[in-house]
C-alpha cells in the first residue's frame, strides 16, 4: 500500500491518452479503494481502475448530470472518511480549471490528508499531440491560458485589447461553442485577421480533430465541421507549424481506438504493440481465467505433454509445485507448444520445445501430433472449454491422449464500455463470447481475429467486417490491423 488509509489524491489524469498519466499517478490509481472521476478523463485511463474499486462518476454525460461541486467535496470527505485511499481522478492537470483548490478546502476542513499528483495539461500536451508548439524562438515569447467560460457557465468578458497586446500565444480552454465570439473580439481588439489560429478537438485521443485556419477563417471552419468540446482554441504564429509539425500521420494506427479483450494479465503486451503504432488503446478484459487445483496423474507414464497457451504453462507449473512435485516428475516426455508464445513461455522454465506446428492451432497441433505419439499417451494440458477442434482431430485420428483441465475460462465484465471504437481484438473464441455477454449492443465496426476459430465465432456474434491474422501471433495481429488501415487513415484535419 503506498497510502496510509483515509486519504485523497488528487491525480491529473492527462488530456485523454493513456500513456499520458503520471507514473505516481497510475500507481496511486492501482492502489485505490476509490475512484471518483471525471467527463474528460480517457477511456484508457479509466481502464486502469482496480476491479475491486468503488467507482463514482462525477461527470456523467449523456442524460445524467453533472454532479455539483458541493457534492463531490462531499463524496471526498465521505469516502475518506471511512477509510478509504480515495483518488480523485482529473483531465488534465488537477489545478488548471481543475476546480482541485475547492476539493482541498474541503478536505482541509477536515484535517484529511492528501496529495496532489501533476497531470499532462490538455493546454499543452494536447496542442503537443497536434503538432502545435506553444513557443518557438522569435515566434511566441509567451503563452497565456484562458478559460472562455466562467463558473456559472456564461462567456467570460475578457480584455481582449489586454489579450492582443501581448503578442504571446494564446490558448482558450472550454471555448468550443465561442470561436467565433473569441476570434471576432480580438481582431476587432486590434489584432490582424490574418493571424494563425487553430482548434484541436479530443486532442491526443484517435477521434483529435485538427482545423487550422487564421482569425478570420477559423470560426466558419470549426462551424462547417461541427467542432465540439472538449476543444482547445489556441491563437499565434506559432499555431500555422502545426502544416508541418503534425506527427500523428506517421504513426500507422493513430486514429483507430481498438478494444483488447483478453484477460487483464495477458493484455499489456497486445495493448503496447497497438500504442506504439498510434493507436488509442481500451482495455476491456472480456474474460478472465482461475486454475483448477486437480490432482496431478502419474505424469511418467506420458510420452508427451502438449500446451496451448500460455496460461496453460502457467497453471501446469503452479500444479507442480502445490503437488510437491518439479518437472522431473514428467521423465523424458517431450513437450508440444501451439505456438511461439507458449514455446516461450516453456523456454523461460526451462523446457525446449520438440513439436510446434506450422500453423498455431488446435487443428494442426492434433495433426502433427498424430505421427509422433506413439506407445507412450499424449497428455494435453489446457483450459477446461479449450476448442473442440483439438479434441475432434486427436480423437479422429486414434491418438492416445488425456486432457487435463488445468484452467477455466469465465466472462468478466470490463471496467468501462468504450465507446466509439473502431476495432475489437480477440484473441480466442471465448474472448468473442465474453464481449459479446458483457457488451452485447455495443456496436464496433471491425473484429480482427487471431486465427479461423476466433473469426468463425466473430461471424456467429454478428461481426460483419472480420479480419484475421494470417498468423496466429500478437505481431501478426497487429499486421493484420495495420493493413487494413494503411493508406486509409481517416482525414481528421481541416485546414482553410
Ligand atoms: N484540467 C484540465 C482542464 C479542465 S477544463 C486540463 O488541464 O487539461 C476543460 C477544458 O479543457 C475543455 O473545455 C477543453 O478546453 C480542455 N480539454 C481537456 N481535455 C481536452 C482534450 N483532450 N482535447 C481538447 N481540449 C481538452
Amino acid at each position: 500500500m503506498i497510502r496510509s488509509k483515509g486519504f485523497v489524491a488528487l491525480v491529473g489524469a492527462g488530456p485523454g491518452d493513456a500513456g499520458l498519466i503520471t507514473l505516481r499517478g497510475r500507481d496511486l490509481l492501482a492502489a485505490a479503494d476509490c475512484v471518483v472521476y471525471d467527463r474528460l478523463v480517457g477511456d484508457g485511463v479509466l481502464a486502469m481502475m482496480p476491479p475491486e474499486a468503488v467507482k463514482i462518476n462525477v461527470g456523467k454525460t449523456g442524460g445524467g448530470n453533472f454532479v455539483p461541486q458541493d457534492e463531490i467535496n462531499e463524496i471526498l470527505v465521505r469516502e475518506a472518511e471511512k477509510g478509504q485511499m480515495v483518488v480523485r481522478l482529473k483531465g488534465g492537470d488537477p489545478f488548471l480549471f481543475g476546480r482541485a483548490g475547492e476539493e482541498i478546502e474541503a478536505l482541509n476542513a477536515k484535517g484529511i490528508p492528501f496529495e496532489v499528483v501533476p497531470g499532462v495539461t490538455s493546454a499543452l500536451g494536447g496542442l503537443a499531440c497536434a503538432g502545435i508548439p506553444v513557443t518557438h524562438r522569435v515566434d511566441a515569447r509567451s503563452l497565456h491560458i484562458i478559460t472562455a467560460h466562467t463558473k456559472e457557465g456564461g462567456l467570460a468578458r475578457l480584455d481582449y485589447e489586454a489579450l492582443a497586446r501581448l503578442g504571446g500565444t494564446l490558448i482558450f480552454m472550454m471555448g468550443a461553442s465561442a470561436v467565433r465570439e473569441i476570434c471576432s473580439e480580438l481582431i476587432k481588439a486590434g489584432m490582424p485577421s490574418e493571424t494563425p489560429a487553430a482548434a484541436v478537438e479530443s486532442a491526443s485521443t484517435a477521434a483529435q480533430r485538427l482545423f487550422t485556419g487564421t482569425l478570420g477563417t477559423l470560426a466558419s471552419l470549426c462551424e462547417k465541421g461541427g467542432l465540439h468540446s472538449p476543444a482547445l482554441i489556441t491563437v499565434g504564429k506559432t499555431t500555422a507549424f502545426a502544416a508541418s509539425f503534425a506527427w500523428k500521420k506517421f504513426l500507422p494506427l493513430s486514429g483507430r481506438k481498438i478494444i483488447v479483450t483478453r484477460p487483464r494479465e495477458r493484455a499489456g503486451k497486445l495493448s503496447a504493440m497497438l500504442r506504439a503504432r498510434g493507436a488509442e488503446v481500451v482495455e476491456a478484459p472480456c474474460i478472465a481465467t482461475r486454475r483448477i487445483k486437480a490432482d496431478l496423474p502419474d505424469l511418467s507414464k506420458y510420452g508427451w505433454l502438449g500446451f496451448t497457451s500460455v496460461t496453460g504453462v502457467e497453471a501446469f507449473f503452479a500444479l507442480l509445485a502445490e503437488n510437491g512435485r518439479d518437472i522431473r516428475s514428467a521423465g523424458a516426455a517431450k513437450i508440444a507448444a501451439i505456438g511461439p508464445a507458449t514455446a516461450a513461455a516453456l523456454k523461460e522454465r526451462g523446457l525446449l520445445t520438440d513439436y510446434m506446428p506450422e500453423v498455431y492451432d488446435g487443428a494442426h497441433l492434433a495433426c502433427g501430433l498424430a505421427d509422433l505419439v506413439k506407445e507412450k499417451p499424449l497428455m494435453m494440458l489446457r483450459a477446461k472449454e479449450g476448442s473442440p477442434e483439438l479434441t475432434e482431430e486427436l480423437a479422429a485420428r486414434y491418438v492416445k491422449f488425456t486432457e487435463l483441465p488445468v484452467y477455466e475460462t469465465y466472462f468478466e465484465r470490463p471496467e468501462v464500455i468504450p465507446q466509439g471504437a473502431d476495432a475489437a481484438v480477440f484473441t480466442s473464441a471465448s474472448t468473442v463470447r465474453g464481449f459479446k455477454a458483457a457488451m452485447p449492443g455495443l456496436e464496433v465496426p471491425c473484429a480482427c481475429c487471431i486465427g479461423v476459430q476466433t473469426a468463425e465465432e466473430a461471424k456467429r456474434a454478428g461481426f460483419k467486417n472480420i479480419v484475421t491474422a494470417k498468423k496466429a501471433t500478437l505481431e501478426s495481429l497487429t499486421e493484420a490491423l495495420e493493413e487494413i488501415y494503411h493508406d486509409n487513415t481517416p482525414e481528421k484535419t481541416e485546414k482553410e
